[in-house]
């Protein structure tokens, strides 16, 4: 049954289960989704439980506060100083700064912070300005650690290779026998190594085309971490892939 305490000018929701084994404590979960569930035993009150939640209430509040805070960074983007957004794998907020009309808008990495100045501060100029910003500095470095990786790859013979930039929603990247690679933009907040992961994935794709065990084997004698650092990226794939 789903009951309501105050707390400040907070309203906290849960929900009572009465169980019938013989307890006499009342005891208070919190689900990672952020319901609260409050075991009493069968003959509690409801108001006696409501003074147990209570008691906690300051508790409740702040684990809350925390389960929201984690779980908004995976809701959409607003856009707005203070929001974090990433760039090889750090975490900065993003700090945005009014400009006259007539100057040029401007994004850069200041003091540990993803300064955006800029005339129009509305949300979609704010989005297109970063997304701009990420597509350079992708470019760049996606350029930077394939120079820096093919040597090292043992079935490449000086073939051409190019990389392009493909946002994708579910996908890293690919790559075509011809030695065209496409890479998603997103992949530059990410760390490097799992840059350097989806690039020699593609890479071992140039002999092996599927994901036989052969390709396996070519990724593994490439990268011997690889599975760690792809648990890692699957792992931040939601955070990262939300724009
Ligand atoms: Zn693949």
């Amino acid at each position: 049954m789903q009951q309501t305490i105050r707390y400040g000018s907070e309203e906290i929701h849960y929900q009572v289960t009465f169980l019938t084994r013989k307890t006499s404590k009342i005891v208070i979960h919190i689900h990672p989704d952020g319901r609260v569930q409050v075991d009493a035993p069968e003959d509690a009150d409801l108001q006696q439980i409501k003074q147990a939640v209570l008691k906690r209430a300051r508790w409740l509040s702040l684990n809350l506060f925390r389960i929201r805070e984690a779980r908004s960074e995976v809701l959409p983007r607003q856009y707005i100083s203070g929001e974090s957004h990433f760039y090889l794998g750090k975490r900065y907020p993003l700090k945005i700064v009014a400009l006259a009309n007539n100057h040029p808008p401007t994004v850069k990495l200041l003091r540990g912070q993803l300064h955006v100045a800029t005339a129009d501060r509305s949300s979609e100029k704010v989005r297109q300005l970063l997304k701009d910003w990420y597509a350079s500095h992708a470019r760049q470095v996606f350029h930077r650690r394939l120079n820096a990786l093919v040597p090292s790859v043992l079935w490449l013979n000086g073939e051409s290779l190019t990389i392009k930039l493909l946002t994708m929603k579910k996908q890293w990247g690919s790559c075509s026998p011809q030695g065209h690679i496409l890479l998603n933009p997103h992949l530059i907040k990410a760390p490097t190594e799992c840059i350097d992961y989806v690039i020699i994935h593609e890479l071992c794709h140039l002999k092996e085309h599927n994901h036989s065990p052969e390709f396996y084997r070519l990724l593994s004698l490439q990268m011997p971490g690889w599975k760690q650092i792809k648990i890692k990226l699957d792992g931040m794939a939601e955070l990262l892939l939300n724009y």
